[in-house]
This record gives C-alpha cells, sequence and structure tokens, in this order.
C-alpha cells in the first residue's frame, strides 16, 4: 500500500466512527470528495480547520458557539425568566429552528444512568441548580427524551427544584424514545405551548 492509499484508508476509518457512517458510506463519502476536491473537499478541510480551532461550549448553558459564554445566554432579550432544560445541543438547536422559545437554555449532557455510572455531577445538574438560584428563573421547562432515564432525570431534577419555581414539561407528541432532533418544528412547537406542570 503507497503512503497516498495509506491516506485514503485513514480518512475512511475517521469518517466510518461518525454517528450515522459506516465503513461503507465512508468510502462512498470519501470518493465523493475526492471527485469534488475544489468544490467540496477543500473547502470541508477548511472549514473543518476553523470550528476545531474556534468551537467551544458555553460555559453557562453547555450550548456549542464561539465564545465562552453563547449568543443565547448575552442577549438580554432572552432574560424571560423561562429556562428550558435539554438533554443535548442537537435538541437545543431542534428547539431553536422551531423558534417557539424565546427563553434561555440549559444543556445536561446526557442523563442520569445508573447502567453507564452517570450522576448529577456528571452531567450540568449542579450548575442548572446554581442557575436557577442566581438569574431570576421563574420557569423550568423540562423537554428531556421520553425514555426511561430522560424520565428519572425529570424527576430528580424536579425534587431538586422542589418548590423554589414552576416546573414543567413538554406535553405529549414526543414520541416514546424519540429524540427532539428527530421532530418536526410544528410538532416541537405544539409540544412546547401545550406544556404542562410536571
Ligand atoms: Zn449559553
Amino acid at each position: 500500500m503507497n503512503e497516498a492509499t495509506r491516506d485514503i484508508e485513514a480518512l475512511i476509518e475517521l469518517m466510518a466512527k461518525l454517528p450515522g457512517l459506516g465503513p461503507r458510506s465512508a468510502r462512498r463519502a470519501v470518493l465523493h470528495m475526492i471527485k469534488k476536491r475544489a468544490l467540496l473537499m477543500t473547502p470541508l478541510a477548511d472549514t473543518l480547520q476553523n470550528v476545531a480551532a474556534t468551537a467551544r461550549e458555553c460555559l453557562n448553558c453547555g450550548n456549542i458557539g464561539i465564545s465562552d459564554i453563547c449568543d443565547i445566554c448575552r442577549s438580554e432579550k432572552r432574560a424571560t425568566g423561562e429556562l428550558c432544560v435539554v438533554e443535548d445541543v442537537a435538541d437545543l438547536w431542534a428547539m431553536e429552528r422551531a423558534s417557539v422559545f424565546k427563553g434561555r437554555y440549559h444543556v445536561l449532557g446526557g442523563t442520569l444512568s445508573a447502567l453507564d455510572a452517570i450522576g448529577p455531577d456528571e452531567l450540568r445538574i449542579p450548575k442548572l441548580l446554581d442557575r436557577v438560584a442566581s438569574e431570576n428563573i421563574t420557569e423550568v421547562i423540562l423537554a428531556l427524551n421520553a425514555t426511561i432515564d430522560g424520565a428519572t432525570t425529570a424527576h430528580y431534577i424536579a425534587d431538586e427544584l422542589g418548590s423554589r419555581v414552576t416546573v414543567t414539561s413538554l406535553a405529549q407528541g414526543v414520541p416514546i424514545g424519540g429524540e427532539l432532533d428527530y421532530l418536526d418544528d410544528g410538532t416541537i412547537s405544539a409540544a412546547m405551548k401545550a406544556r404542562k406542570a410536571f
């Protein structure tokens, strides 16, 4: 195997590690990129390098942006007193695409899981409790996925918050085991508008 072939194989192996891609689709993607070198591969390489250098987690909410505090946390307009708790950045972005929520977010970074030994301190739960105490939060909206771990996490957070704030959750309509990222904007919108006391 010559050097170029080894590089191509290495690229295929890396691509195959991406979610949703296996070795077969990684191979197809790499071949496609090589054929579209100027149009696709070179701009992709440049953009990857830029994003690798600049992307970071917001220290406040866990969103991904290019500064230590993200645009949503910095915007005074978003200080509505409503805080929407999601599992993952993909869920936050799905909510933003649906543009149904005007408050701020808190990304947990997963769910509690006894099986995987993920406790509150492995998630952004302590930070959530701090924020509720310090940011004039009046309502915490739990927008967790409808999985068993999602439900366990929602109950844990509601217990920890006690009667300090109103706790609501997205209305049914979020399918069991469904992730927000896979829902269409209308479904997210309806679930947010029909949210109910938790
Ligand atoms: Zn933020």
